[in-house]
Protein backbone atom coordinates (compact mmCIF):
# COMPACT_ATOMS: atom_id res chain seq x y z
CA UNK A 1 0.00 0.00 0.00
CA UNK A 2 1.35 3.12 -1.10
CA UNK A 3 0.20 6.89 0.20
CA UNK A 4 -0.48 8.25 3.55
CA UNK A 5 -0.67 5.26 5.47
CA UNK A 6 3.12 4.34 4.85
CA UNK A 7 4.61 7.18 6.97
CA UNK A 8 8.17 7.41 8.24
CA UNK A 9 8.95 7.24 11.43
CA UNK A 10 11.65 10.46 11.44
CA UNK A 11 15.43 10.17 11.79
CA UNK A 12 15.73 6.52 11.13
CA UNK A 13 13.90 6.06 7.99
CA UNK A 14 15.24 8.38 5.34
CA UNK A 15 13.04 11.55 4.98
CA UNK A 16 10.76 11.14 1.64
CA UNK A 17 8.29 13.66 1.72
CA UNK A 18 6.49 12.07 -1.23
CA UNK A 19 6.08 13.20 -4.49
CA UNK A 20 2.38 14.65 -4.62
CA UNK A 21 -0.19 15.83 -1.66
CA UNK A 22 -3.51 17.43 -1.50
CA UNK A 23 -5.44 19.88 0.48
CA UNK A 24 -9.18 20.00 0.96
CA UNK A 25 -11.24 22.54 2.94
CA UNK A 26 -13.46 21.28 5.38
CA UNK A 27 -16.81 23.15 4.09
CA UNK A 28 -19.69 23.66 6.09
CA UNK A 29 -18.64 24.54 9.08
CA UNK A 30 -20.47 27.22 11.16
CA UNK A 31 -19.34 29.95 13.62
CA UNK A 32 -17.80 28.62 16.93
CA UNK A 33 -19.43 28.99 20.33
CA UNK A 34 -18.46 27.79 23.63
CA UNK A 35 -18.49 24.09 24.09
CA UNK A 36 -19.01 23.51 20.66
CA UNK A 37 -17.28 19.92 20.06
CA UNK A 38 -14.82 20.77 16.85
CA UNK A 39 -13.85 16.94 16.33
CA UNK A 40 -17.41 15.86 16.35
CA UNK A 41 -18.32 18.53 14.19
CA UNK A 42 -15.32 17.84 11.53
CA UNK A 43 -15.94 14.14 11.58
CA UNK A 44 -19.40 15.02 10.24
CA UNK A 45 -18.30 16.78 7.46
CA UNK A 46 -15.15 14.80 6.35
CA UNK A 47 -13.79 11.23 5.83
CA UNK A 48 -10.45 11.03 7.31
CA UNK A 49 -7.79 8.75 6.44
CA UNK A 50 -4.73 7.89 8.77
CA UNK A 51 -2.19 9.87 7.91
CA UNK A 52 -4.38 13.07 7.69
CA UNK A 53 -2.81 16.48 8.69
CA UNK A 54 -5.91 18.07 9.96
CA UNK A 55 -5.05 22.02 10.49
CA UNK A 56 -7.16 24.02 12.14
CA UNK A 57 -7.10 27.92 12.86
CA UNK A 58 -6.50 28.60 16.38
CA UNK A 59 -9.00 31.02 16.16
CA UNK A 60 -12.05 28.02 16.18
CA UNK A 61 -10.25 25.89 19.10
CA UNK A 62 -10.13 29.24 20.87
CA UNK A 63 -13.68 29.69 20.49
CA UNK A 64 -14.80 26.35 21.64
CA UNK A 65 -12.22 26.63 24.80
CA UNK A 66 -14.45 29.58 25.53
CA UNK A 67 -11.28 32.41 25.25
CA UNK A 68 -13.62 34.97 24.59
CA UNK A 69 -13.00 38.00 26.60
CA UNK A 70 -14.98 41.22 26.73
CA UNK A 71 -12.46 44.51 26.68
CA UNK A 72 -14.62 46.20 29.32
CA UNK A 73 -13.43 43.33 31.84
CA UNK A 74 -9.73 44.58 31.86
CA UNK A 75 -8.53 47.25 34.13
CA UNK A 76 -5.46 48.94 32.38
CA UNK A 77 -2.78 49.19 34.79
CA UNK A 78 -0.33 52.54 34.32
CA UNK A 79 2.12 50.47 32.38
CA UNK A 80 -0.76 49.23 30.06
CA UNK A 81 -1.79 52.77 29.67
CA UNK A 82 1.63 54.15 28.62
CA UNK A 83 1.94 51.41 26.34
CA UNK A 84 -1.08 52.00 25.03
CA UNK A 85 0.09 55.51 24.06
CA UNK A 86 2.84 54.27 22.11
CA UNK A 87 1.33 51.65 19.97
CA UNK A 88 -2.04 53.68 19.96
CA UNK A 89 -4.39 50.60 21.28
CA UNK A 90 -7.10 50.35 23.86
CA UNK A 91 -5.43 50.40 27.25
CA UNK A 92 -7.81 47.14 28.20
CA UNK A 93 -5.81 45.66 25.22
CA UNK A 94 -2.85 46.38 26.26
CA UNK A 95 -3.53 45.16 29.46
CA UNK A 96 -4.81 41.49 27.89
CA UNK A 97 -2.29 41.35 26.05
CA UNK A 98 0.46 41.98 28.82
CA UNK A 99 -1.61 39.23 31.33
CA UNK A 100 -1.02 36.80 28.19
CA UNK A 101 2.47 37.22 28.21
CA UNK A 102 5.68 35.72 30.19
CA UNK A 103 8.11 38.25 28.43
CA UNK A 104 7.36 41.57 26.69
CA UNK A 105 10.16 42.00 23.90
CA UNK A 106 8.88 45.31 22.44
CA UNK A 107 6.99 47.59 23.64
CA UNK A 108 6.80 50.05 20.52
CA UNK A 109 6.11 49.99 17.46
CA UNK A 110 4.38 47.37 18.65
CA UNK A 111 3.83 45.13 21.50
CA UNK A 112 5.92 41.77 20.85
CA UNK A 113 5.46 39.03 23.50
CA UNK A 114 5.70 35.53 24.59
CA UNK A 115 2.91 33.96 25.64
CA UNK A 116 3.03 30.73 28.02
CA UNK A 117 2.45 28.49 25.86
CA UNK A 118 6.41 29.40 23.90
CA UNK A 119 4.87 31.20 20.96
CA UNK A 120 6.02 34.86 20.26
CA UNK A 121 3.64 37.11 18.48
CA UNK A 122 2.66 40.38 18.24
CA UNK A 123 -0.35 41.69 20.75
CA UNK A 124 0.04 38.06 22.24
CA UNK A 125 -2.06 36.07 19.07
CA UNK A 126 -4.99 37.69 20.37
CA UNK A 127 -7.41 38.26 17.76
CA UNK A 128 -10.60 41.23 17.11
CA UNK A 129 -11.24 40.03 13.95
CA UNK A 130 -13.40 37.31 13.45
CA UNK A 131 -14.77 37.86 16.74
CA UNK A 132 -16.98 40.82 17.53
CA UNK A 133 -17.65 43.76 18.59
CA UNK A 134 -16.06 44.59 22.27
CA UNK A 135 -14.85 41.53 22.69
CA UNK A 136 -11.15 39.97 22.07
CA UNK A 137 -9.97 36.35 21.74
CA UNK A 138 -7.45 34.98 23.36
CA UNK A 139 -4.93 32.12 22.31
CA UNK A 140 -6.07 28.79 23.20
CA UNK A 141 -4.35 27.94 26.94
CA UNK A 142 -2.05 25.37 25.89
CA UNK A 143 -2.27 24.41 21.90
CA UNK A 144 0.12 21.41 22.20
CA UNK A 145 -2.73 20.33 24.99
CA UNK A 146 -5.58 21.34 22.29
CA UNK A 147 -4.20 19.52 19.59
CA UNK A 148 -3.52 16.06 21.59
CA UNK A 149 -6.76 16.04 22.33
CA UNK A 150 -8.24 16.72 19.54
CA UNK A 151 -6.54 14.02 17.67
CA UNK A 152 -7.68 11.64 20.60
CA UNK A 153 -10.66 12.27 19.40
CA UNK A 154 -10.28 11.82 15.76
CA UNK A 155 -8.54 8.24 16.27
CA UNK A 156 -11.90 7.26 18.58
CA UNK A 157 -13.34 4.57 16.69
CA UNK A 158 -10.29 3.56 14.93
CA UNK A 159 -10.26 -0.37 14.12
CA UNK A 160 -7.35 -1.99 15.92
CA UNK A 161 -6.96 -3.85 12.33
CA UNK A 162 -5.60 -0.49 10.82
CA UNK A 163 -9.06 -0.50 8.11
CA UNK A 164 -7.78 -3.44 6.25
CA UNK A 165 -10.87 -4.29 5.02
CA UNK A 166 -12.44 -0.71 4.22
CA UNK A 167 -13.48 0.09 0.51
CA UNK A 168 -15.11 -3.10 0.01
CA UNK A 169 -18.73 -2.47 1.39
CA UNK A 170 -19.25 1.17 -0.39
CA UNK A 171 -18.93 3.93 1.55
CA UNK A 172 -17.52 2.91 4.86
CA UNK A 173 -18.81 4.80 8.14
CA UNK A 174 -16.98 7.64 9.40
CA UNK A 175 -14.69 5.96 12.29
CA UNK A 176 -11.34 6.97 13.52
CA UNK A 177 -8.11 7.72 11.83
CA UNK A 178 -4.88 8.14 13.04
CA UNK A 179 -4.37 12.02 11.86
CA UNK A 180 -2.16 14.70 12.90
CA UNK A 181 -3.08 18.18 14.23
CA UNK A 182 -1.42 21.15 13.93
CA UNK A 183 -3.28 24.73 14.96
CA UNK A 184 -2.17 27.44 13.18
CA UNK A 185 -2.37 30.77 13.47
CA UNK A 186 -1.52 33.84 11.34
CA UNK A 187 1.24 36.04 11.96
CA UNK A 188 3.98 38.74 10.78
CA UNK A 189 7.47 37.42 10.03
CA UNK A 190 10.59 38.88 10.84
CA UNK A 191 12.54 40.26 7.85
CA UNK A 192 9.85 39.47 5.40
CA UNK A 193 6.84 41.09 4.37
CA UNK A 194 3.42 39.85 4.81
CA UNK A 195 1.89 37.61 6.93
CA UNK A 196 1.76 33.40 7.24
CA UNK A 197 0.45 30.93 9.30
CA UNK A 198 2.90 29.24 11.48
CA UNK A 199 2.29 26.04 13.70
CA UNK A 200 1.13 27.27 17.69
CA UNK A 201 0.21 23.92 18.55
CA UNK A 202 0.63 20.57 17.30
CA UNK A 203 0.41 17.12 17.96
CA UNK A 204 0.90 13.51 16.17
CA UNK A 205 3.90 15.02 13.89
CA UNK A 206 7.20 16.19 15.13
CA UNK A 207 7.33 19.96 13.93
CA UNK A 208 10.83 20.08 13.03
CA UNK A 209 12.43 17.41 10.35
CA UNK A 210 15.65 16.32 11.07
CA UNK A 211 18.11 16.28 7.99
CA UNK A 212 21.18 16.50 9.70
CA UNK A 213 23.35 13.51 8.47
CA UNK A 214 21.63 13.07 4.64
CA UNK A 215 23.80 14.10 2.08
CA UNK A 216 23.19 16.18 -0.39
CA UNK A 217 23.61 15.74 -4.75
CA UNK A 218 27.01 15.88 -4.09
CA UNK A 219 27.52 13.53 -1.20
CA UNK A 220 28.34 15.99 1.44
CA UNK A 221 26.27 15.71 4.50
CA UNK A 222 24.23 18.36 5.93
CA UNK A 223 24.76 19.53 9.20
CA UNK A 224 22.96 21.70 10.78
CA UNK A 225 19.14 21.45 8.59
CA UNK A 226 16.10 21.52 10.44
CA UNK A 227 13.26 22.31 8.36
CA UNK A 228 10.25 23.07 10.39
CA UNK A 229 7.39 20.79 8.70
CA UNK A 230 4.95 22.28 10.72
CA UNK A 231 4.79 25.59 9.91
CA UNK A 232 5.14 24.84 6.57
CA UNK A 233 1.97 22.73 7.14
CA UNK A 234 0.27 25.69 8.97
CA UNK A 235 1.18 27.98 6.04
CA UNK A 236 0.26 25.99 3.20
CA UNK A 237 -3.22 25.23 4.87
CA UNK A 238 -4.02 29.03 5.60
CA UNK A 239 -3.39 29.43 1.89
CA UNK A 240 -6.93 27.83 1.56
CA UNK A 241 -8.20 29.13 4.97
CA UNK A 242 -7.77 32.50 4.12
CA UNK A 243 -8.34 35.41 6.55
CA UNK A 244 -11.16 37.53 6.41
CA UNK A 245 -14.62 35.99 6.14
CA UNK A 246 -14.53 32.96 4.16
CA UNK A 247 -15.39 30.49 6.72
CA UNK A 248 -13.05 28.12 5.88
CA UNK A 249 -10.79 27.18 9.10
CA UNK A 250 -10.23 23.37 8.78
CA UNK A 251 -8.45 22.18 5.88
CA UNK A 252 -6.56 18.73 5.66
CA UNK A 253 -3.56 17.87 4.38
CA UNK A 254 -3.76 14.02 2.98
CA UNK A 255 -0.69 12.42 1.10
CA UNK A 256 2.24 14.06 3.13
CA UNK A 257 5.30 11.68 4.77
CA UNK A 258 5.97 12.84 8.46
CA UNK A 259 7.56 12.30 11.14
CA UNK A 260 5.12 11.33 13.87
CA UNK A 261 7.49 11.89 16.97
CA UNK A 262 10.52 13.24 17.49
CA UNK A 263 12.42 15.82 19.53
CA UNK A 264 12.36 19.18 19.67
CA UNK A 265 9.79 22.53 19.31
CA UNK A 266 8.86 24.80 16.66
CA UNK A 267 9.53 27.38 19.26
CA UNK A 268 12.87 28.49 19.15
CA UNK A 269 14.12 27.69 22.69
CA UNK A 270 15.34 30.61 25.15
CA UNK A 271 18.80 30.22 25.10
CA UNK A 272 19.68 29.11 21.53
CA UNK A 273 17.93 32.48 19.96
CA UNK A 274 20.36 34.95 19.55
CA UNK A 275 17.55 37.75 18.56
CA UNK A 276 15.80 37.44 21.33
CA UNK A 277 18.32 39.32 23.94
CA UNK A 278 18.78 42.00 21.15
CA UNK A 279 15.45 42.98 21.10
CA UNK A 280 15.27 43.50 24.56
CA UNK A 281 18.29 45.70 24.66
P1 LIG B 1 -6.41 32.87 12.76
O1 LIG B 1 -5.41 32.84 11.63
O2 LIG B 1 -6.41 31.65 13.60
O3 LIG B 1 -6.29 34.13 13.60
O4 LIG B 1 -7.89 32.91 12.13
P2 LIG B 1 -8.56 33.94 11.10
O5 LIG B 1 -9.34 34.97 11.86
O6 LIG B 1 -7.54 34.42 10.12
O7 LIG B 1 -9.58 32.99 10.38
C1 LIG B 1 -9.14 31.92 9.56
C2 LIG B 1 -10.33 31.35 8.81
O8 LIG B 1 -11.27 30.83 9.74
C3 LIG B 1 -11.10 32.36 7.94
O9 LIG B 1 -11.58 31.67 6.80
C4 LIG B 1 -12.27 32.75 8.85
O10 LIG B 1 -13.39 33.19 8.10
C5 LIG B 1 -12.54 31.43 9.51
N1 LIG B 1 -13.24 31.49 10.80
C6 LIG B 1 -12.94 32.20 11.91
N2 LIG B 1 -13.83 31.95 12.89
C7 LIG B 1 -14.71 31.04 12.38
C8 LIG B 1 -15.87 30.37 12.90
O11 LIG B 1 -16.27 30.55 14.05
N3 LIG B 1 -16.50 29.50 12.06
C9 LIG B 1 -16.10 29.29 10.77
N4 LIG B 1 -16.77 28.42 10.02
N5 LIG B 1 -15.03 29.90 10.25
C10 LIG B 1 -14.34 30.75 11.06
MN1 LIG C 1 -4.98 34.96 14.88
MN1 LIG D 1 -5.56 33.92 9.87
Amino acid sequence: MNGPSRLSTGKSSRPNPGPSMQAYVISGLPIIKEGDDIAALVKSLFNFQDGDVLCLASTIVAKAEGRFRELSSYQPTERAQQIAGQVGKDPRFVQAVLEESVDVLLERPFLLVATRCGHIGVNAGIDQSNVGEGRILLLPEEPCGSAERLRARLAEGRAESEGEDDGEKGNPPAEGADCAVIITDTCGRPFRSGVAAVAIGWAGIAPLFDWRGERDLHGKALEITLEGIADEIASAANLLMGEAGDGTPAVVLRGLNYPRSGEGSAFMPEDKDVIRPRLKR
